[in-house]
């Protein structure tokens, strides 16, 4: 399939000396309107127009004054991350590649529900970090190295920017978010980049942003077992585990992290989530689990498994591994998937084989590669903060 390069906003030079409102918060925006000297209902107002109707230009936001409209183009500016090229698959998929300041490339996917329907499921992979440091050693953007953290109005407008190629062509007033899900999976490990990644779940969770249901905002992490304890405190949204091994000798060898945060403490973090005190938190956590053949797919590995998570109210969702250049491992077979999936099922868990999608436009996971320009060896600096203790958890 053709790439089709789009139309860039950053080529505008419109955020220099303005304040780029995506992805601020609620209370933020109320402080900003009020340095102002407008009321804080202006917040709520304003993100209406930006999250629900993807109104960026404030002389279409009708219900604000003109004097304010005119302040508000003086100052502020609506930017999402600069699209580089975008693809749309047969089968619905469809694939952002943004270019963030520095020049890297993240990737965002969208996965439709099989059925096609038009107002169907419609879930997106957001990206939190350019790269990341944890380089696990099946994973295609471990590989690439580390750059950066994604900034709040990065990380949201990757949905923003989906919602919105749903959009073209229909009038404001008629317009609707399509995207009902989204899993916190893609590029970078969103439990390294704390505070961006919780205020934009905040904002897809908010009434006046996405309005998501808090069971259809997941994030997934390969264990940063401090952060996730935050997690609980700060945030209602589900929760999925990138796995992967049922022991600790080999997840130390595919997981690295795993050698900081073995998987007694990974569990016991995942415990903590599920039997939260809060009646309203999520009561099952989601196990991914990439299938590599000869490596991590045994009947023993799976009797493993189910001894592992005996305890933790849990799905499971074996993943077939997508082999991308170099990459030292293969996909297991689909029967031998399906026998790992029965030893499973018959222990009681409710497993599920994610289906391969976007093929035809490398959307399918683990296919999530960008280019990322590890210039300053930032992963070697984030390798060590994480193994000096740096990454603590919030007091
Ligand atoms: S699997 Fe996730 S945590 Fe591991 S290297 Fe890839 S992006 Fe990072």
């Amino acid at each position: 399939m053709n790439k089709i390069p789009v139309f860039n906003p950053n080529e505008l030079n419109q955020t220099e000396q303005k304040t780029n409102l995506l992805g601020m918060s609620k209370d933020e925006l109320g402080e900003f309107f009020k340095n102002l000297g407008e009321k804080p209902f202006r917040a709520t107002q304003v993100m209406k127009w930006i999250y629900q109707f993807g109104v960026t230009d404030f002389y279409q936001m009708t219900n604000l004054s003109k004097k304010l409209q005119e302040k508000l183009d003086e100052v502020a500016c609506v930017v999402p991350p600069a699209v580089k090229f975008k693809q749309f698959s047969e089968d619905g998929t469809r694939k952002w590649v943004f270019e963030v300041a520095g020049g890297s490339l993240v990737e965002t996917v969208l996965i439709p529900a099989e059925d096609g329907k038009q107002f169907g499921r419609k879930t997106l992979c957001i990206s939190s970090q350019v790269g990341c440091a944890l380089d696990c050693s099946f994973c295609s953007t471990g590989k690439q190295g580390f750059e950066r953290d994604l900034k709040a109005s990065e990380i949201i407008g990757q949905l923003w920017v989906a919602n919105q190629s749903y959009m073209e062509n229909v009038p404001v007033t008629e317009r609707e978010n399509r995207v009902t899900n989204v899993v916190m999976m893609g590029m970078g490990e969103p439990l390294l980049n704390y505070e961006p990644v919780v205020a934009s779940m905040g904002l897809m969770l908010d009434d006046f942003g996405f309005g998501l249901s808090k069971r259809r905002v997941t994030l997934s992490t390969s264990g940063i077992v401090p952060k996730m304890y935050d997690l609980a405190k700060d945030i209602d949204v589900a929760l999925a585990i990138s796995l992967h091994a049922p022991n600790d000798e080999l997840r130390n060898e595919l997981v690295p992290i795993n050698k900081k945060y073995p998987l007694k403490d990974l569990i016991a973090a995942a415990k903590a989530y599920v039997y939260d005190e809060n009646p309203r938190h999520k009561k099952h956590v989601t196990i991914e689990y990439v299938m590599l053949k000869d490596v991590n797919d045994s009947d023993e590995h799976a009797h493993q498994l189910v001894k592992l998570l005996k305890d933790l109210p849990s799905k499971i969702n074996l993943i077939p591994f997508n082999p991308f250049p170099h990459a030292p491992y293969q996909r297991s077979s689909n029967n031998r998937i399906h026998a790992f999936s029965n030893i499973l099922n018959n222990a009681g868990f409710v497993c599920t084989i994610r289906q391969t999608r976007g093929d035809d436009i490398d959307a399918a996971c683990g296919q999530l590669v960008g280019q990322v320009a590890d210039k300053t060896r930032r992963a070697k600096q984030w390798q060590q903060k994480i193994w000096q203790g740096k990454i603590e958890q919030q007091k």
